[in-house]
């Protein structure tokens, strides 16, 4: 009964996360699923996020100046607004030779963040 209630708690994480080009803070997808779930705690959900995360299901991005997003676990970098601090996904292939020319140390995975002005932001600026 409660491997059930567990493993639908996780689905729900994890729809929201494949199904949206957003890029959601822990809060954020607390307060969507909470919407839907009136009776899914704050813990559960960051529970859930924490394990799903640490068993490579979903991706947890560290960005420099923001709280921790989620993210699906399949490779892509990113590009970042340097005004409203949006984030994309970038169309451009995911290099694992990259990972090779770390020889010093063993590297588990890599991170790109571009720093980019939105096209939101670029209409403002002109
Ligand atoms: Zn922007
Ligand atoms: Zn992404």
């Amino acid at each position: 009964m409660f491997k059930i209630r567990e493993t639908k708690q996780k689905q729900l994480i994890i729809d929201l996360i494949e199904n949206s080009k957003n890029h959601y803070t822990a809060e954020e997808i607390f307060n969507i699923i909470r919407k839907k779930n009136s009776n899914i705690s704050r813990a559960t959900v960051f529970r859930n996020l924490k394990r799903l995360s640490e068993n490579g299901i979903i991706k947890k991005l560290e960005l420099s100046g923001s709280a921790d997003r989620y993210d699906v676990f399949n490779p892509h970098y990113h590009a970042k607004c340097i005004y409203c601090k949006k984030i994309i996904d970038l169309k451009i292939p995911y290099n694992v030779e990259l990972n090779n020319i770390v020889s010093s140390h063993q590297v588990i995975d890599h991170d790109l963040v571009f720093k980019i002005v939105c096209d939101k932001c670029k209409k403002k600026e002109g």
